[in-house]
């Protein structure tokens, strides 16, 4: 008989987006008048950039005959796009192609990399945070300590005074926009040094750093080759989370980690899309890098307009700087599903609740600045006019 993995009974939050979409959707049946703006979930919304659109073209017209046709690449990533990430970037810090490692994306990654460890690490995670980290940890049955995340640390955790053993960072964080600046990760890395801790790093938002003393990858501090993997991708920067490519960083002074995730990728992965990975190349050429950063600073004005707005009604902002998401206390004392079903009945507008990334994230609302520019600053309109009334 088989016998089904117990841990799942232990993923007690509904799954986050999926309540969303049930309660958008069943509102809108009702009310088929209503205009609905959607401020919740973070995905892309802007068409990709000519250029890496031209660069799958051409990728798409080599599957046209049989001396460019492409089969199965190699598992871990084409050369040409691994060797570009490092020529772009992580040539600076000594780091080679061979400790880059191509994906579809990196929500994957960060789940399935918890595979090369045994089941009796302290895992430390930061709370409110993406889901992913909490889920793919329950699932495998580790023992985890939260790290609260909280308003008067300006939502940035405590480096811990007892064993954590694995940490998972994600800066700019995802939901609350925080970044942390070089000094304050700079503490992780010695923390992770001291002892003998590996830090997980999840930098999601890279490219929306905007200001200069927040480093844009871990390996800027000096020794996070000895204690961090870094994870990037495609998605929120070059537009690509319906393409999918995404990378992870193993660098080979962790030791045997870097051979461990090669030799899981090569049985349990079988390549991202050479499609894929030539837009994500095309995305890292200057010409790329420039259309990227046009749509990017279109989301950080919504940005601007959302953050300015919530600041203004008294909620207490963070994010939104070098970052799209920005995180505020709801009024009232109101609890996050509440403000949540108030804003779509009474302004038609669809926030994310923060109680769905984490229990200290219950009483904030997290507003995402992925969208068109009418809708951030219709929504705001909408949003003050709910709160100014009441
Ligand atoms: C969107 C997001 C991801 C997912 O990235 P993919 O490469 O699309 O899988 C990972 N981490 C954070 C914090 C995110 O917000």
């Amino acid at each position: 008989m088989y016998k089904t993995n117990l841990n799942f009974s232990n993923l007690q939050h509904r799954y986050l987006f999926g309540e969303i979409v049930n309660r958008t959707t069943r509102y809108a049946r009702e009310h088929p008048q209503a205009k609905i703006i959607k401020m919740g979930i973070g995905d892309v919304t802007k068409p990709l950039p000519p250029f890496i659109i031209e660069a799958m073209h051409r990728a798409v017209e080599e599957y046209t005959r049989s001396e460019t046709f492409h089969g199965y690449g190699p598992e871990v990533g084409y050369d040409f796009l691994r060797q570009a990430i490092v020529d772009d970037e992580y040539c600076k810090f000594g780091i080679g192609a061979d400790e880059i490692f191509i994906s579809d994306g990196i929500n994957s990654d960060i789940c399935n990399f918890g595979e090369l460890f045994s089941n009796d690490n302290v895992v430390g995670i930061t709370d409110p945070v993406y889901p992913a980290y909490f889920d793919s940890n329950i699932i495998k049955g580790n023992e985890i300590r939260l790290l609260p995340c909280k308003e008067e640390n300006g939502f940035k955790e405590e480096i811990p005074t007892e064993r954590i053993d694995i940490v998972y960072l994600c800066y700019p964080n995802n939901p609350t926009g925080v970044a942390l600046t070089r000094d304050e990760l700079a503490r992780w890395v010695d923390y992770a040094l001291r002892n003998k801790s590996l830090i997980l790093f999840d930098g999601a938002y890279e490219a929306f750093i905007r200001e200069d003393n927040v480093p844009h990858s871990i390996y800027e501090i000096e020794g996070a080759k000895r204690c961090a993997v870094e994870f990037r991708s495609f998605s929120k920067s070059a537009g690509f989370t319906g393409i999918r490519c995404a990378y992870t960083v193993v660098p080979k002074e962790l030791g045997d980690l870097n051979a461990m995730w090669n030799r899981r990728q090569n049985s349990k992965y079988n390549g991202t899309s050479y499609i894929s990975q030539r837009g994500a190349q095309a995305s890292l050429t200057p010409e790329g890098k420039r259309q990227i950063r046009e749509n990017i600073d279109y989301y950080l004005e919504n940005a601007k307009v959302i953050r300015d707005t919530v600041e203004r009604l008294g909620m207490k902002p963070t994010g939104g700087i070098n970052s799209p998401y920005i995180w505020a206390k709801i009024p009232d004392g109101m609890d996050s599903w509440a403000f949540f079903d108030l804003c779509l009945e009474k302004a038609n507008i669809v926030i994310t609740p923060g109680s769905g990334f984490g229990v200290n994230g219950e009483g904030y609302v997290r507003f995402s600045a992925f969208g068109e520019r009418d809708n951030a600053i219709e929504g705001m309109n909408r949003l003050s006019d709910m709160l100014c009334k009441k």
